[in-house]
């Protein structure tokens, strides 16, 4: 079942445009990587179905267009952003980070829950959950985005650029963490990356963006396999 539907989606910065007409699916419960060099226009697109940049075209999510929404409603609607450079408050503790990322759930035992259900499946965000964010490593900084952005009960999570300044050793284990929510709970993933070889040894699918434009998509396997692709859109 499709989740999201895009279609001719464009956007900019002032007169500069960044993105042109890009069209593109996403099915339910797939996890998706958007690969492409610098400046290729990954975190535009992102920030386009977040919301939190103006864009034309068509965003079909879950049946409906979502041109027009503001993020608070995209994210009420289970549309959860992480941000490049994680985005955690990093003069707030572990935990306070996670009440930060529930301000939209009013069920105050609902969101004690999931706390738990999350510091279950990270056992060491529980042990750090006293501390503050910032004196947290790099990849537990990710871990913590990626549970903050959880506590907003998300259905379709859009994560960008997770692997920046981490070792591959620490990438694969986020990569990993992104499959299990795949798998265990059933998450649609977006996930931006300049890593292709790695994200896509875990993604199902991929779509390739240059200069703006989607230049190719397909299962992650036949994408690994394609050495133009490789060499003409990654970089390689
Ligand atoms: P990176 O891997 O560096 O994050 P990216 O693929 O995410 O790259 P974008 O950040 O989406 O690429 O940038 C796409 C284009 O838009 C680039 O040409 C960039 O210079 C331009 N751009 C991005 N942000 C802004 C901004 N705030 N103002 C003006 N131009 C911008």
């Amino acid at each position: 079942m499709t989740l999201l539907e895009v279609r001719n989606l464009s956007a900019g910065y002032g007169k500069v445009r960044a993105l042109f007409d890009c069209s593109f699916g996403i099915d339910d419960k797939e996890f998706v990587v958007l690969l492409g060099v610098n400046g290729a226009g990954k975190t535009t697109l992102l920030r386009a179905l977040s919301g939190t940049i103006r864009s034309s075209g068509e965003i079909a999510y879950m049946g409906s267009d979502l041109q027009g929404m503001p993020p608070e409603r995209r994210l009420q609607r289970g549309i959860a952003q992480i941000p490049q450079g994680r985005g955690t408050f990093t003069e707030f503790t572990v935990d306070e980070n996670l009440t930060l990322g529930a301000t939209i759930v009013s069920d105050r035992r609902q969101v004690r829950l999931d706390k738990e259900r999350w510091y279950e499946r990270f056992p060491r965000l529980r042990e750090r959950r006293s501390q503050l964010a910032g004196k947290l490593s790099g990849g537990e900084q990710q871990m913590l985005a990626v549970a903050r952005a959880l506590m907003s009960r998300p259905k379709l999570l859009l994560c960008d650029e997770p692997s920046l300044g981490l070792a591959p050793v620490i990438t694969r284990e986020i990569f990993a963490i992104f499959k299990e929510l795949r798998d265990i709970d059933g998450m649609t993933l977006l996930v931006v990356e300049q890593n292709a070889d790695l994200s896509l040894k875990f993604a199902d699918r991929a779509y390739v963006i240059e200069a703006g434009h989607i230049v190719a998509g397909g299962s992650a396997s036949a994408i690994l396999a394609d050495e133009h692709i490789q060499k003409s859109y990654l970089g390689d």
